[in-house]
């Protein structure tokens, strides 16, 4: 069987053949639409150079080859849910299965009219849904400089906990206020303490922040009392998003301490439209990171000799109201990669579930800020700006410690090498508006 990332491969469909095509036959990742200005139910589809592929279509045509009853089902579904819980062979067939029918030697769809005006919308008559119905929403704290950054501007002395390197920190989010790339957000009102001491205010957030993130969906869940070991991590995880959690800082300063973030990040949490399945990003997958001799020893569940980082770059870039106004490009304030994380996916998993906690097909487990060592790579404007201490410059000429209404953050992540097809994950966008 041809691999389904083979840099060789091409399509019937020419826009994705096109150097530089945001979505090449290598790519395939998952989404889900509906036809623009309708309220019909989303459908599933896989975006193909400037087309996208309806999966419904494609079973009730009966085009997709080799794949078995209970995963056309699931692609007749209005989310992905019901594939994810299929487990690893069902994912890896039906991606091959439509790799196959798109690819240029390929006729079924190529030389049907019938067939393409059924299973082909071209993209820009379509708008995105909700992919995944998410049940859950973890976010870990997996990057010892984001960790390391930010506990040096509280305790200069000791940043890091004693925990830190012994376990991957993590919080239970909320679920429901996770929104598609493209939702406005807006400026969130909480509890302040402005002055140490004094008493606390309520208002509209004067630290309003992102946080540039990975997240992973959980594919295939566990019972209840059954932990994952860490060796079967990969059956697990179905695919990646991007994800902007974003952060209230001077509510989370109030109130953080002892429980950990509440209000200060459950006003919304984005993530980008497409998940990109792990198959597809089998030529980026990095060793882990390597552990320094002063670090302490891992416990046995959360080692495994297979375990993974993924050469995935990132980038944050703001657009003010002003810039936008001037037709002036998003400006970059953050660069990065997902290789600089010092927790894996794996380990997070084996983690979150070693106590019997049962993880659901569609649950959403996210890295928390991505930061490297650079000032450059610093995934959110906490550390970006110093507490604002630091603020940075926008090209229309005002300055940015935190977000002010009108601003648009972007993340966008894409995996490139020589020898491999390149890989966009998309963008995960959202605009601030007033309270
Ligand atoms: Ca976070």
């Amino acid at each position: 069987m041809t691999s389904t990332t083979d840099p060789s491969l091409t399509s019937w469909i020419e826009s994705a053949n096109e150097k530089g095509a945001e979505f090449p036959i290598q790519s395939l990742p998952w989404g889900a639409f509906r036809r623009k200005g309708s309220s019909e139910r989303p459908r599933l589809g896989v975006p193909i150079g400037d087309q996208v592929l309806e999966l419904k279509k494609c079973v009730e045509n009966g085009l997709l080859a080799g794949i078995e009853v209970a995963a056309g089902e699931a692609l007749c579904e209005p989310t992905l849910n019901a594939l994810m819980a299929l487990g690893p062979k069902a994912w890896t067939t039906v991606r091959s299965s439509i790799s196959e029918l798109l690819r240029s030697d390929c006729a079924r769809v190529r030389d049907s009219n019938r067939c393409r005006m059924r299973a082909v919308v071209p993209m820009d008559q379509i708008e995105l849904a909700m992919p995944v119905a998410i049940g859950d929403y973890t976010d870990f704290y997996a990057s010892v400089h984001h960790a390391t950054n930010v506990g040096s501007m509280f305790r200069p002395d000791n940043p890091l906990m004693p925990n830190y390197k012994h376990l991957p920190v993590g919080y239970h989010g909320r679920a429901s206020s996770i929104v598609l790339s493209g939702t406005p957000i807006r400026r969130p009102s909480g509890q302040t303490c402005p002055k140490d001491g004094e008493p606390p205010v309520f208002g509209p957030s004067k630290a309003l922040d992102y946080e540039l993130e990975v997240g992973f969906f959980v594919g295939r869940g566990n019972t209840l009392g059954t932990p994952i070991p860490i060796a079967s991590a990969r059956e697990h995880i179905f695919g990646l998003t991007l994800v902007n959690d974003w952060s209230a800082r001077d509510v989370q300063k109030w109130e953080y301490q002892p429980l950990g973030p509440f209000n200060a990040k459950n006003f919304g949490t984005t993530i980008s439209p497409w998940v990109m399945q792990l198959d597809a990003l089998e030529p980026f997958l990095a060793p882990a990171p390597k552990r320094a001799k002063a670090d302490p020893e891992l416990l046995p569940y959360l080692k495994w000799s297979d375990d993974f980082l993924i050469d995935l770059k990132l980038e944050v870039r703001i657009q003010s109201a002003s810039m936008r106004d001037q037709d002036m490009a998003p400006v970059v304030v953050s660069k990065g990669t997902y290789r600089d994380m010092y927790w894996t996916f794996a380990q997070m998993l084996a983690h979150h579930t070693s106590t019997g906690c049962n993880l659901r097909p569609g649950d959403l487990l996210a890295s928390g800020t991505v930061s490297g060592p650079d000032e450059d790579s610093r995934g959110c404007l906490l550390e970006r700006t110093w507490r604002g201490e630091y603020p940075i410059e926008l090209p229309d000429g005002t300055k940015r410690a935190f977000l002010q209404d009108g601003d648009e953050v972007i993340i966008a992540g894409y995996c490139q090498k020589r020898g491999a097809t390149r890989i966009s994950l998309g963008e995960c966008r959202g605009r601030v508006v007033s309270s």
